[in-house]
């Protein structure tokens, strides 16, 4: 199989897009390794069952990715990884004179600083190895804004911009780093933020789907993992190995308009 031999992490990958992701690296072949902040015997279960599925090795690693020693000791623990998706995300939706401090600086260690940190703990052996892929979990609010999600598309774009710069000093070791942005895809961090949309619109869910979430979405679908998987799963192939410092839209449109 394409990556069989490679070892993955997949931050943030319990649920939603990591686990997805998680899921199409294991079946083209790879070791991967789950991680999330807690350390469930759903967590270890979970593990054992996308082994049993796709015949491949997966552990799983407890770690908080809010703190930068647990970030780089992830990396340790598992024995690095010659492919590494910065993934783990979480998203607060307020205007900027009523967010909550403490709500911005987690936003900004979970979804842009734990991604550095990672990264400069795994890139030392895949320098060694000479081969790698860091694969960033980015977004459409990577690439553009919307209201009330000042943390979020600060943290995003900080993300593509790492994602660069990692590539840049990178650049000709057999090592790329590229972002995927998806637009709208129907998982927890979707769905946590459905009952609020119903109440400031006063709409019903499918309403709120329809005319508020896939308004900004042209195809009028929601991604979903098992193509940000695939998407994943691409550019840690040979045909990917020239694409470098880039993001990959998924997300039906959204970008273009
Ligand atoms: P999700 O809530 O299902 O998954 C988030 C994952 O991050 C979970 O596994 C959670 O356990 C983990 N996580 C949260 N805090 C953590 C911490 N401190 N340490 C370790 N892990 C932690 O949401 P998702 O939609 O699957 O989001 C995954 C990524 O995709 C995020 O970075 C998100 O910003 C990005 N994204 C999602 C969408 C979407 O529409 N769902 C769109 C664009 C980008």
């Amino acid at each position: 199989m394409q990556l069989t031999g490679k070892r993955a992490i997949v931050t943030g990958s319990n649920s939603g897009i990591g686990l997805g992701v998680a899921r199409e690296l294991a079946r083209a072949g790879a070791q991967v390794v789950l991680n999330s902040f807690t350390d469930s015997a759903e967590d270890h279960a979970l593990a054992a069952e996308l082994a049993a599925e796709t015949g491949a090795s997966v552990r799983y690693i407890q770690a908080d990715m809010s703190k930068a020693q647990e970030c780089r000791a992830l990396v340790a623990r598992a024995g690095g990884c010659d492919i590494l998706v910065n993934n783990a995300g979480i998203q607060h939706v307020a205007r900027i004179e009523e967010f909550p401090g403490e709500k911005w600086d987690a936003i900004i260690a979970i979804n842009l600083s734990s991604a550095f940190h990672t990264t400069a703990a795994a890139l030392p052996g895949m320098y060694e190895n000479g081969w790698g892929r860091v694969v960033n979990i980015a977004s459409a609010h990577g690439l553009t804004a919307s209201p009330y999600k000042s943390a979020y598309v600060a943290a995003k774009h900080g993300v593509v911009g790492l994602t660069k710069t990692t590539a840049l000093e990178a650049a000709g070791k057999g090592i790329t780093c590229n972002a995927i942005c998806p637009g709208y895809v129907l998982t927890p961090i979707v769905e946590k933020q459905i009952p609020d949309q119903m109440k400031t619109h006063n709409m019903d869910r499918e309403t709120v789907i329809r005319q508020v979430m896939l308004a900004r979405q042209p195809s009028g679908d929601f991604a979903t993992v098992e193509q940000i998987g695939g998407t994943a799963v691409f550019l840690c192939s040979d045909a990917a190995a020239q694409i470098t410092g880039t993001t990959i839209s998924v997300d039906g449109g959204w970008t273009a308009l």
